[in-house]
């Protein structure tokens, strides 16, 4: 039993080129709509779904008319500008025929190493899955060319699964799995129906050490699982045209291989604070406040917030301090200290009218909050 997408409620998708594309003959309107049924299942069942797709590339050389892949970066993403209108078009008409809606989001890594573009991205994806509708992601290749290079958005696929702290990644290939060695040349080769992620041996056996990191290989589906694990996602890498798959996974199956992420995604999200990132002011809170985070585990509204000290912007961590000054909590700050100072004590209601617009009702979400 692989219980990893059966006790998932939010899920990261990702498929390949090669699958989307039917092998780069152009976007694979069966596979997708394959896709998008078992998607629309997965919502039903009360579960939120990303979808990380690429093929923009391999879309845009046919429709180019090229038979091959340019070398030069330029043409690559020229490319993938042209394919990525195929393929948003074909999740959109699939979706919707499966009843769903569909929103189109192109992000970098840049996007998602920075602060504050990290917290709109998280904060678009989260309301768009509250609108019970599905993002389909692609790499903005038109401005970088991270996954172009390697990783076919394996890597974004983890980064999206750290951002929005999915339970489980599912890696759509064209192999069913993992093995312990290339099963092409060795007869030996084992199937590896689980491991944890991170166990460095499994780069090895996917060819990590010595060998060239190839774009979309199994080394950057396991090291995509290892950065999910870091958030505590669980991955599993299947094969995409496997009848069903991801109902199946739902249900409990074992198909493909598990990588299992070994620590929870609070711990983790309070690794992340206490890792990465600096305290770049404080807020002093009332005790009302303070109970609703200890006790209640709500959001910090700016009602409750009696002060506002040192400088800084959306999406920097900041503490919460009691009246009497000690730390309750740190967080990640929906608005800069200058804003703070002028919503505090303020009703949510009235953000709108103080600052001219209202990005979010909390000055810090719960999710984006760790007890200290
Ligand atoms: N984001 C790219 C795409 O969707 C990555 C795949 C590739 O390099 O071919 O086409």
């Amino acid at each position: 039993m692989n219980a990893v997408l059966q006790a998932a409620r939010r899920i990261v998708v990702k498929v390949g080129s090669s699958l989307v594309t039917n092998e780069g003959r152009g976007v694979d309107a069966e596979a997708i709509d394959n896709w998008c049924r078992q998607l629309a299942a997965l919502a039903s069942q009360g579960r939120e779904v990303v979808m990380v797709s690429s093929g923009a590339i391999a879309e845009g050389m046919k429709r180019l008319g090229w038979s091959t892949r340019p070398k030069e970066l330029p043409e690559l993403q020229a490319a993938a500008a042209v394919g990525q209108m195929g393929l948003a078009q074909m999740y959109e008409q699939k979706l919707s025929a499966h009843g769903m809606g569909s929103a189109q989001v192109l992000l970098t890594h840049a996007d998602l190493a920075d602060r504050e573009r990290y917290l709109n991205a998280r904060s678009t994806l989260l309301t768009l899955l509250g609108l019970k509708v599905i993002p389909v992601i692609n790499e903005n290749d038109t401005v970088v060319n991270d996954e172009i290079k390697f990783g076919d958005n394996d890597t974004l696929g983890a980064l999206v699964a750290n951002l929005v702290e999915a339970d489980a990644l599912v890696i759509l290939t064209d192999q069913r799995g993992l093995y312990s060695a290339d099963p092409r040349k060795d007869p030996s080769a084992r199937f590896i129906d689980e491991a944890a992620a991170g166990d460095a041996a499994l780069e090895a056996m996917a060819g990590g050490a010595g060998s060239s990191i190839g774009r979309g290989g199994m080394i950057t589906k396991v090291l995509a699982a290892k950065r999910a694990a870091g958030s505590g996602a669980s991955t599993v890498i299947a094969w995409g045209r496997e009848p069903d798959v991801l109902l199946r996974l739902a249900a409990g199956e074992s198909i493909g291989t598990a990588l299992l992420a070994g620590t929870a995604k609070l711990a983790a999200r309070k690794q992340w604070m206490a890792d990465h990132l600096q305290l770049r002011g404080a807020v002093r809170v009332d005790d009302g406040a303070v109970i609703k985070l200890r006790e209640e585990g709500k959001s910090l509204l700016p009602i409750g917030v009696l002060d506002v000290e040192g400088d800084f912007h959306r999406g920097d961590v900041i503490a919460v301090r009691s009246p009497a000054g000690g730390e309750v909590a740190r967080g990640l700050a929906n608005y800069s200290s200058a804003e703070a100072r002028l919503i505090a004590r303020k009703p949510s209601s009235q953000i709108e009218g103080l600052l001219g617009y209202a990005s979010e009702p909390e000055l810090i979400h719960r999710d984006n909050l760790v007890l200290t």
